[in-house]
Formats: C-alpha cells, sequence, structure tokens
C-alpha cells in the first residue's frame, strides 16, 4: 500500500475499499447470504456491512430476494449475484482445442463450446474471439454491463511482465507473440486477464470445484503435457515472469525419451495425456479425436487403456512425490483430460505416492480429481473476471 494514502481521508477510502471487497467475496463464495451472516462469518459490523452492501446494490453487481413468510416469523433478505449483471467469457487455448466458457456472475453456463482449431494461430485467434465478444455484446445489449470481461488460459510461458506468450512447446506461432497489446487493439472497452493454465485450472478448482480454500494445495493441469501450480490460502506461487509449473519437464530418466523441449527423459514422455496417445494410436497426430476417443475407451473400461493407465500412475507417482516432497501440500488435485482419465485411479496413485515418500509426509487422501473434467481452468478465467470487478487486484494475483 502506498504511503502516500495514510492520511485521514486515504486510510479511510482504503479501509472502506476493503471492506467491499470483503463482502463482494463473501457474497460470491456464498451467496444467497444474509447481511446478519455476512457480519457473523466477517467479522465486519453490521454497519460497516450494510454500507458495503449499499455500494454493491448502487453498482448492480448484488440484489436482494424476499423470502416468503414462514411460521416462525419474516425471514431476512438474502443477497444475491445480479443474474443480468453481463457475461463472462472464460477461454483456455490449447493445441487439443480451444475451450469457451460464457457465463454469468454466478458462474452459471450460458454456452459451453470446444473449437479445435482455434488455438493455433495467435491472429486469428484474436480476431476471433473480438468477433464473439462483439456478439455477445449485441445478444446481451439488454443486460447491464454486456461483455464484462474475457480472461484467457495459456499453455505456455505468459510473461505477465510484458504481455507477450513467449514460448509454447506444442504451438510455435505463438513464440514471441504480444497478446496483450493485440487485444487492447482488437477490443479497447473489455478488459481481458491472461495467465498460465495451470493457475486458472487452480482458481477453477477453488472458485467452483472441489478444492476448498484453505487447504494447501498441488493442481496438477493434464492436457497433452502437464503443468502444475501451486495454491495455498495466502494465494497462488506466480514466480518471477509467471513462468511457474513446467511440471511436464522434470526429467525422471536422465537418458530417457526424446521429449519435443529437447530433453530426455521427461515426465510428461511417460504420464500425460499426449504420451498415452502416443502410445495407443502410433503414427497417429495426436489430436482432440484421439483424446475424445480416449474418453470413449475409458467409459468402456476398455482392459488395454487400463494397463497403459496403470503404467502412467506409476510415472505420476514420481512426479506427484517429487512435489510433496518439495512443497508438502495437503492436497493434490488432477485437473483436465488427464483427470478424466484418472478417475477411480485416485486410489492405487495415493498409495504409490505414498511409497516414495518419507513416511512423516505420507497422507492417506491427498490425491483427488477435479470436479469440473476439462473445464477447470476455463473456469479459472471466468474467475479471474470476478476477482477484477471491483477494479482491484489480490496481492497474489499479478495476472490482471
Ligand atoms: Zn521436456
Amino acid at each position: 500500500m502506498a504511503k502516500g494514502r495514510w492520511n485521514e481521508k486515504g486510510t479511510f477510502d482504503w479501509m472502506k475499499t476493503l471492506n467491499v471487497e470483503n463482502v463482494y467475496f463473501k457474497i460470491l463464495r456464498e451467496h444467497p447470504i444474509s447481511r446478519i451472516r455476512i457480519s457473523q462469518e466477517t467479522g465486519l459490523n453490521k454497519m460497516t456491512v450494510t454500507n458495503s452492501v449499499k455500494t454493491l446494490l448502487e453498482q448492480d453487481i448484488v440484489c436482494e430476494i424476499e423470502q416468503e413468510e414462514s411460521s416462525v416469523g419474516r425471514p431476512p433478505i438474502l443477497l444475491d449475484l445480479n443474474p443480468a449483471l453481463g457475461v463472462l467469457i472464460g477461454i483456455e487455448i490449447n493445441i487439443l482445442g480451444c475451450k469457451i466458457l460464457v457465463t454469468d456472475l454466478s458462474g452459471k453456463i450460458l454456452h459451453q463450446i470446444i473449437e479445435e482449431t482455434l488455438g493455433w494461430n495467435p491472429k486469428n485467434l484474436v480476431e476471433k474471439v473480438a468477433e464473439m465478444v462483439r456478439t455477445y455484446q449485441s445478444d446481451y445489449r439488454h443486460w447491464k454491463r454486456g461483455v464484462i470481461g474475457v480472461g484467457i488460459a495459456l499453455p505456455g510461458n505468459y510473461n505477465h511482465n510484458t504481455g507477450v506468450v513467449e514460448y509454447i512447446s506444442t504451438m510455435h506461432d505463438w513464440d514471441g507473440f504480444a497478446i496483450q497489446a493485440a487485444f487492447q487493439d482488437a477490443i479497447p472497452d473489455v478488459p481481458v486477464f491472461f495467465q498460465n493454465a495451470g493457475r486458472a485450472g487452480a482458481k477453477g478448482e477453488i472458485d467452483f470445484g472441489a478444492a476448498a480454500l484453505e487447504a494447501d494445495m498441488a493442481y496438477v493441469h493434464g492436457a497433452m503435457g502437464l503443468t502444475l501450480s501451486m495454491y495455498s490460502s495466502q494465494g497462488i506461487h506466480v514466480g518471477d515472469k509467471g513462468f511457474t509449473g513446467r511440471f511436464g519437464h522434470i526429467i525422471i530418466d536422465v537418458n530417457g525419451r526424446l521429449c519435443l523441449c529437447g530433453n530426455k527423459g521427461c515426465l510428461e514422455m511417460y504420464a500425460s495425456v499426449g504420451s498415452l496417445a502416443r502410445a495407443l494410436y502410433p503414427g497417429e497426430d495426436i489430436g482432440l479425436k484421439q483424446v475424445e476417443n480416449l474418453l470413449r475407451r475409458k467409459e468402456q473400461g476398455e482392459e488395454r487403456l487400463e494397463k497403459e493407465l496403470e503404467e502412467l500412475v506409476t510415472y505420476l507417482a514420481v512426479g506427484i512425490a517429487n512435489i510433496v516432497n518439495c512443497f508438502n501440500p495437503e492436497r493434490v488435485c488432477i485437473g483436465n483430460y488427464l483427470g478424466m482419465l484418472l478417475k477411480g485411479k485416485e486410489e492405487p496413485l495415493n498409495t504409490a505416492v505414498n511409497r516414495l515418500t518419507l513416511e512423516h509426509l505420507r497422507s492417506d487422501n491427498r490425491i483427488f480429481i477435479s470436479a469440473l473434467d476439462q473445464w477447470g481452468a476455463a473456469f479459472g478465467c471466468i474467475s479471474s473476471v470476478r476477482n477484477h470487478l471491483l477494479g482491484l487486484t489480490e496481492s497474489w494475483e499479478a495476472d490482471g
């Protein structure tokens, strides 16, 4: 906090902003909720809650809902998120298809599309997304703010200091692309937030999935490769330029299989959707078609796939044991397509991880599968837009 703001008025404004933010986040997470409960659970006094709610009501961010009278008297008025404030767009870019998720402020899904080739060329993507934003702005013009914002999750190194995508191992057209500037030119009136897909996945799981807000969690985003994000109640570890979590490229065999990154023996050559698909569809170019086919084979409980998954678990356990040894997370979430393929394998994976970690680090309930299937990172993009709604940046969130 800048020192200049510590005058009497500045302190007051700052406190007021913090209080509104506090109440906003409480309503985001627990709507519908009464003013009394907000006061009880945040520790803010009733007058502060009333004033903060007033600010949110004036901005049409929240609305009041009346409950029917019961025999025990008049129930309190509940506060909910305004369902017609505007639409939020979350997009996960990946070689396996671009996932586009459109929701209202509460995260209720309005549209959900996977466009297989949209993410392959950066200029084309910016053009198409800008077109899409204009269409939604027109379709939802009767809503208060039209399109509130767009969140974008990227599979490689997005430098949040420069707004440039520096490197994507599977799509080299993206290397060096100034995505932030391109979007600023294309849709200057709509805020766009960028981040790494692993980080977005973790956020999505916390806000919309199965992770607890208080937990220390490692999130493994399993698309073609593997990305890791470390979350604690203090926030998500970002790193110097935002380049965290290249989990797929930790080396587990110095003389092992050659990886796209140029090294040998990277984990994702043994324990990713990409490695699984290459084993089961030899000679084919791996894309969305093969991954969807894998999911069908999973549903049918096919023996060959199950065998390959057992081997994958053995290798993935090595990677996760390394995370546990370094960071000691309470829970480890497996998200995206890899999570969908590993449903039902939580226990053997947990046991294999325990075998590889020191006794006092073991846990019976560490591994869980994302509740959002392949949509975790797109939901995390929705979180970013929501978190910036009040014009505030969370201290840990450098993706604005
Ligand atoms: Zn590698």
